[in-house]
C-alpha cells in the first residue's frame, strides 16, 4: 500500500512518527494534545460547531448559578473584593448571564478565567474586556474569597486508563498501525499491576479502568485555596457519582460520536468524571464536600422552572422553545441526569442552596 500524506502537521501524523521512533504514547498524553490543538484553534460550541453546553442552550442556566452565587455570598456577610473565576469558559456565555444575575443581588466581582485556548480567550474578551486571564490556577489572587466555576472543564482534562490482560495490568496506550495506517490502542509492555487499587486486581481479562490525575489535581488546587481563602466552588459536568469501569473516552465532531483515535485534534476528546473520586481529594485539602447532585435537581431546587414560565409570561412566542430548552437542561433523559453538579467550599462559609 502507498503510504498516505497527510499535512505534516496534522497532529495524527506528529503522533505517527513520534510513536514509530519511540513507541506508544499513554492514552493521557494522546488525550492532553489532541484537545489542545482541537481547543487551540477554533471555537467548538453551537450548532455550526462540535457540540453544544448547558450555558449555550438556554440563558436560565447561567442565571441559576449566579443566584446560586449571590445567595452564598449574601449570607457570607456580602464580603469585599471577590473573585468570580471560570475554569474552560467557553464563549463567555455562562460568565454572562450569571454576572448579570448576581449583580442583581449586588454582587459585582473580579472576573478572572482559567483559559488555555487563543481562539477562545479571543471570544470571551469580546464579552469580558476587564477580565484576567490565567494558564491555571496558580497565579489565581491569593488575597480574597474565590467563586470558582467550571461547566464541562474537568471532561476535556486526560484521563489514564489501565487494561487488565491475561498477564496482568497494563497501561492502555496508542500505537500506530503502519499496515492499515492509523492510530490504534494497545496495551503497553509495563506490568501496571502496583498503580491499579486493590479491588480491581482480580478482575477479568479485557476489563477497562480509568482515573483522572489532573481532575484530582485541579480539585485539589481548588479545594486548598478556598481553605485558605475562603469562598466556594462548583464543578459541573456529565460523570457519574459511583465508580464505574471501562473506557469512557469519547469524541464528538459536527454533533456526532466519532471515532476518538481516528483524526486527534479535529474533535472534541471528553471522558466521564468520576465525582465519587473527588469527594475524598477536597477534604484531604482541608475543604467541605457540600454534595454532588444531578443537574435536573439542581436547577429544579432553584426555581429554574418558575424563572421559564417567567420568561414565557413576557415573549408568549418564546414559550415552546423555553419549554424545549427547559427540558433539555433538567429532563432525566437528557442532560438533567447525566450531568452531576458538585459543590465544595471553605468550612466557615454557607452551604450552597440545593444541598
Ligand atoms: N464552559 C464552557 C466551555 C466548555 S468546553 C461551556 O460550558 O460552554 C471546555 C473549555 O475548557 C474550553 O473553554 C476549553 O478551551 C477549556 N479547556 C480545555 N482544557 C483546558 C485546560 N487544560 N486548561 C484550561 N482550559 C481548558
Amino acid at each position: 500500500m502507498a503510504e498516505e500524506t497527510p499535512a505534516p502537521d496534522s497532529l495524527r501524523q506528529v503522533f505517527a512518527r513520534l510513536i514509530r521512533a519511540t513507541g506508544p504514547i499513554s492514552v493521557a498524553h494522546f488525550m492532553a494534545e489532541s484537545n489542545a490543538r482541537y481547543y487551540g484553534r477554533r471555537d467548538p460550541l453551537g450548532l455550526a460547531g462540535d457540540f453544544i453546553t448547558a450555558p449555550e442552550v438556554s440563558q436560565m442556566f447561567g442565571e441559576m448559578i449566579g443566584l446560586w452565587l449571590a445567595d452564598i455570598w449574601l449570607r457570607a456577610g456580602r464580603p469585599a473584593g471577590l473573585a468570580y473565576v471560570e475554569a474552560g469558559p467557553g464563549r463567555g456565555t455562562l460568565a454572562q448571564d450569571a454576572l448579570r444575575a448576581a449583580a442583581r443581588q449586588g454582587l459585582v466581582p473580579d472576573v478572572h478565567f482559567i483559559e488555555t485556548s487563543p481562539a477562545l480567550r479571543a471570544a470571551q474578551q469580546e464579552r469580558f474586556p476587564g477580565a484576567i486571564w490565567h494558564n491555571d490556577f496558580a497565579t489565581l489572587p491569593d488575597d480574597r474569597p474565590l467563586m470558582i466555576v467550571g461547566n464541562e472543564f474537568l471532561d476535556a482534562l486526560p484521563v489514564r486508563q489501565m487494561v487488565r490482560m491475561a498477564q496482568g495490568w497494563r497501561e492502555r496506550m496508542v500505537g500506530w498501525d503502519g499496515q492499515a495506517q492509523r492510530l490504534l490502542p494497545v496495551a503497553g509492555d509495563r506490568p501496571m499491576d502496583a498503580a491499579v487499587p486493590a479491588p480491581w486486581r482480580d478482575a477479568a481479562e479485557g476489563t477497562i479502568i480509568e482515573s483522572c490525575p489532573a481532575a484530582a489535581a485541579v480539585t485539589a488546587e481548588v479545594a486548598s485555596r478556598l481553605a485558605a481563602q475562603g469562598g466556594v466552588a462548583l464543578w459541573i459536568d456529565y460523570g457519574h457519582a459511583q465508580p464505574q469501569q471501562g473506557s469512557t473516552l469519547q469524541a464528538v465532531r459536527a454533533h456526532r460520536k466519532v471515532d476518538p483515535f481516528a483524526d486527534p485534534g479535529e474533535a472534541d476528546l471528553t471522558a466521564l468524571v468520576d465525582f465519587a473520586a473527588l469527594g475524598p481529594v477536597v477534604e484531604r485539602a482541608g475543604a467541605r464536600v457540600d454534595g454532588i447532585i444531578t443537574q435536573g435537581e439542581f436547577l429544579r431546587s432553584l426555581g429554574i422552572e418558575a424563572r421559564a414560565a417567567a420568561l414565557a409570561s413576557r415573549a408568549s412566542e418564546q414559550a415552546p422553545a423555553l419549554g424545549r430548552a427547559l427540558a433539555r437542561l433538567i429532563a432525566p433523559d437528557e442532560m438533567g441526569n447525566l450531568f452531576k453538579v458538585m459543590a465544595f467550599s471553605a468550612a466557615h462559609w454557607p452551604v450552597g442552596a440545593a444541598f
